[in-house]
């Protein structure tokens, strides 16, 4: 007799969920652990201490979630975006401000803005209506055993709870304050500094590449316009705006609250420099980013956002293989991290769960007992990491270049012409 394949995903951002949805799809026992709280709970502190970050998605995410069968998810996510057709590149000359929209496709097709929080709580949601997926928030992996298929977490007790009200036991594993769990199969969807990854190194030899570049970014908010209508956005809500520096930029993408996320990418020394000195800091937006201080952003709001934002690294990660025989299998910025100047590291990483499940639909393991299941997902593993890898690597180098792009490239008179010959 075959018995239900117990899954367990480490890390509920937006891979981890989306791979959670996949797994309780082909009738595994999923069970997912976080180190925060739930982020449907005001309470919990967002990931990166600012209020949410805005992404860019693409199709390449649009797809994931459509193969992921529940035509609802995906209506749920794209009715909370705004379309974005194509970057508006923002400059000036002769004391003039300027606007170039530069579309995305030739065809029409485009990027929408989504909001981080919402589309990890559309994806929890779903995962909520699923009878065999259980959730574990406030657990931390700690430790794994590849071989014996054993991991163990730590365990958030807020102060005020104690054991008997806290609703989420585990169905399996004994539990202190660390927690033992036995497991068929892992997906470590733990973000950049996997601890996944870094107990995986131990059972594999694996090559291993991180590297920061020398550039931090800065979230900033730009609030709505108030007008007689009630809020309006400040400037077009359709376009990702971008104010190419030469060495750093500035962008804004819209939320449905016509505010703007924007970002400030800057190198280290550019950003000890204006950290010394405060008086230099609006001058220094006036001088590169025209139209920013103050038709968006006030000189007091640029300058109290500046310093209680954190000023945060940028890193990118290689590594291979992915997994280990038919244990585990890190996806998403656990497995290539990388910069997001191509806007792809989400969409990547949920590619990574739709290519991952192909592999696994091909051989099709969870329907075989014991040791044939092992073998079959071992086999499928294998497959996952020789394809995904080289493509994901490529998407972590086109990041990179894309940083030359936008922050320059975009502004440069030869910029059509060498498009035009791209487009011929
Ligand atoms: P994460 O989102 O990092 O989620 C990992 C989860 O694992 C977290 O919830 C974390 O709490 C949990 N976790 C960590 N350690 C443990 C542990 N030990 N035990 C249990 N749980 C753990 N991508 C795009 O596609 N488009 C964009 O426009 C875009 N813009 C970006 C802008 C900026 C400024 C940045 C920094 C990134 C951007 N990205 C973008 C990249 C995108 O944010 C990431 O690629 C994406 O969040 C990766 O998702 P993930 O689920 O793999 O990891």
């Amino acid at each position: 007799m075959v018995s239900q394949k117990k899954t367990i995903v480490v890390g509920a951002g937006p891979v981890g969920s989306l791979a959670a949805l996949y797994a309780a799809n082909r009738g595994d026992d999923v069970e997912v652990y976080e180190l925060r709280g739930d982020p449907r709970d005001p309470s919990t502190v967002p990931l990166n201490f600012t209020k949410s970050i805005n992404l860019a998605l693409s199709e390449r995410g649009i797809n994931a979630m459509r193969n992921a069968a529940h035509p609802g998810l995906l209506d749920a996510v794209l009715a909370e975006t705004i379309p974005m057709h194509s970057r508006m590149i923002h400059g000036q000359e002769g004391g003039q401000l300027l606007e170039e929209a530069q579309a995305y496709d030739v065809h029409g097709r485009l990027l929408r803005a989504v909001d981080r929080a919402g589309l990890s709580k559309c994806l929890l949601d779903e995962l909520d209506r699923m009878p065999n997926i259980k959730f574990f928030f406030n657990h931390k992996l700690v430790g794994a055993d590849f071989r014996r298929k054993l991991a163990w977490f730590e365990r958030k007790i807020p102060k005020s709870q104690d054991l008997l009200s806290n609703p989420s036991q585990p169905g399996s594993g004994t539990e202190k304050n660390e927690l033992e769990v036995s497991f068929d199969f892992m997906i470590g969807a733990d973000g950049a500094h996997s601890a996944v990854r870094y107990h995986l190194m131990k059972y594999t030899r694996m090559s291993y590449q991180q590297e920061y570049i020398d550039a931090l970014w800065c979230e900033f908010q730009i609030s709505p316009a108030k007008t007689t209508n009630g809020d309006d956005f400040k400037i077009s809500p359709n376009h990702f705006h971008i104010w190419p520096g030469g060495d750093f930029m500035f962008i804004a993408i819209p939320s449905l609250d016509k505010t703007f996320t924007s970002t400030l990418f800057l190198p280290q020394a550019k950003f000890d420099e204006l950290d010394g000195t405060p008086d230099v800091l609006v001058p220094f937006f006036k001088a590169n980013f025209p139209g920013v201080v103050p038709d968006l952003i006030s000189e007091i709001e640029l300058q109290n956002q500046y310093q209680n934002n954190p000023h945060l690294p940028l890193i990118s990660i290689k590594c291979n293989p992915y997994h280990f025989g038919s244990s585990v299998v890190i996806l998403g910025d656990a497995a290539h991290a990388m910069v997001p100047f191509y806007g792809q590291g989400m969409n990547a990483g949920m590619e990574d769960v739709r290519i991952l499940f192909e592999h696994l639909d091909k051989y099709n393991p969870s329907t075989q007992p014991g040791q044939i299941r092992d073998h079959l997902l071992t086999k499928a593993l294998e497959e996952y990491t020789e394809t995904r890898r080289p493509d994901a690597a490529a998407i972590n180098d086109m990041a990179i270049r894309n940083y030359q792009e936008m922050r320059s490239d975009v502004r440069s008179p030869t910029y059509k012409l060498r498009k035009a010959i791209e487009e011929f």
